[in-house]
C-alpha cells in the first residue's frame, strides 16, 4: 500500500502547569506514538471510547495542532515542519467536517459568506464564477440556492451538516478529516448525510479518516479500521476482517458491544470491560490496557507488546500474538 497520508510516531501531549512559575509539573498523553498510512482514495475509520485521543491525532494530522513529536506528510509534503508560505496551499488540500454543524457555522454569517470566504482567500474567482461554483455545490449536497441568503440557525441538523460538508469541499480538497460527522444527527439523517460522503468521495476523489465510536456507523462506511486506546493504536486491518475476527481483547470488547438487529445473540457472551478508562496524565506501564483486560498475564503490566502483524493489513499489539 502506498500512504497518501503518512502518519510516523506522532505524539501530542498537553502540559499542565501550576505553581508560582507557572511551570510544567505532569502532562496528558494524548497521543502516544501512533503511525499509520492511507492511500489516496481510501477511507480510514479511526474508532475508540471518548477521551481516546482519536480527535486529538486527526487536528494534529491536519495541522490544527502542533504535535509534540513525530511527522505527518501528505504527498511528501510534512505538515508539521511547513513552511508558512506553504501553509495556504496544504490547508487548501485539507480539510475537516465537524462533528457539531451548529458551533461549527458563524450564526451571523449567511450560508453565502460562510461558503464564500474560503474562496476568497484562496482563490481568484471571478464573482460570476464563484456564484456558478457555489450554485453546483449546494446541487451536489442536495441544498437549494434559496438557502444562500439565510443564516445557520433557520436550518435542521441535517441540513446545516450538509452545508458543513459544502464548506468543506469549496477549496476542492483531496483529504478530509470526518470528526464524528454524523453522531449529532437523528439516525434516519445519518444513512442520508454517509451516501452523501460516499457520492462526493467518488466525484471529488477524496480520501478520508473517519473518526468515530459509532462502530455500526465504520463498518458501513470505511474501507480499513485502526482501535485506538489511551492514545495508541493497538489494532488496525481492513474493516471486513476486524469484525470476523478481531485479534486484540479491547477490539473484541468494542465489537461485542455493538448492538445487532439478532433476536437470537447470546447476549451472555459479550464481554463487559470493568473500571474506567485510565487517566491519560498517568496512564499504566506495560501495556496500556492491562488494567481492563481479562486476559492479562504478568508480561503485561512489564513490557509494551509490540505490533505483530497477523495477516496481510492486518496488525495488532498483543503478548497473547507473540
Ligand atoms: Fe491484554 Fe496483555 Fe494483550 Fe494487553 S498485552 S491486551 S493486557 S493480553
Amino acid at each position: 500500500m502506498t500512504g497518501f497520508i503518512k502518519v510516523k510516531n506522532l505524539i501530542k501531549e498537553f502540559p499542565i502547569r501550576g505553581g508560582f512559575f507557572n511551570k510544567q509539573y505532569e502532562a496528558v498523553h494524548a497521543v502516544n506514538d501512533i503511525s499509520f498510512e492511507i492511500a489516496k482514495g481510501e477511507t480510514l475509520g479511526l474508532v475508540g471510547e471518548s477521551g481516546c485521543g482519536k480527535s486529538t491525532a486527526g487536528r494534529c494530522i491536519l495541522g490544527l495542532l502542533p504535535p509534540t513529536g513525530g511527522s505527518v506528510r501528505i504527498d511528501d509534503m510534512e505538515v508539521t515542519e511547513i513552511d508558512p508560505a506553504l501553509k495556504k496551499s496544504l490547508k487548501q488540500r485539507m480539510q475537516i467536517i465537524f462533528q457539531n454543524p451548529y458551533s461549527s457555522l458563524n450564526p451571523r454569517m449567511t450560508i453565502d459568506t460562510i461558503l464564500k470566504e474560503p474562496l476568497l482567500i484562496h482563490r481568484n474567482f471571478s464573482k460570476s464564477k464563484q456564484n456558478d461554483f457555489i450554485a453546483k455545490l449546494l446541487d451536489m449536497v442536495g441544498l437549494d440556492r434559496s438557502v444562500l441568503s439565510r443564516y445557520p440557525h433557520e436550518f435542521s441538523g441535517g441540513q446545516r451538516q450538509r452545508i458543513g460538508i459544502a464548506r468543506a469541499l469549496v477549496l476542492q480538497p483531496e483529504f478530509i478529516v470526518a470528526d464524528e460527522p454524523v453522531s449529532a444527527l437523528d439516525i434516519s439523517i445519518q444513512a442520508q448525510i454517509l451516501n452523501l460522503m460516499q457520492n462526493l468521495k467518488k466525484e471529488f476523489r477524496l480520501t478520508y479518516l473517519f473518526i468515530s465510536h459509532d462502530l455500526s456507523v465504520v463498518r458501513h462506511f470505511c474501507d480499513r479500521v485502526a482501535v485506538m486506546y489511551l492514545g495508541e493504536i493497538v489494532e488496525t486491518a481492513p474493516t471486513e476482517e476486524l469484525f470476523r475476527s478481531p485479534k486484540h481483547p479491547y477490539t473484541r470488547a468494542l465489537l461485542s458491544s455493538v448492538p445487532l438487529p439478532e433476536p437470537e445473540r447470546d447476549l451472555s457472551k459479550r464481554i463487559i470491560l470493568k473500571g474506567d478508562i485510565p487517566s491519560p496524565v498517568n496512564p499504566p506501564s506495560g501495556c496500556k490496557f492491562h488494567t481492563r483486560c481479562p486476559h492479562v498475564m504478568d508480561i503485561c503490566s512489564k513490557t509494551s507488546p509490540s505490533k505483530t502483524q497477523v495477516n496481510y493489513e492486518h496488525f495488532a499489539n498483543c503478548h497473547l500474538l507473540t
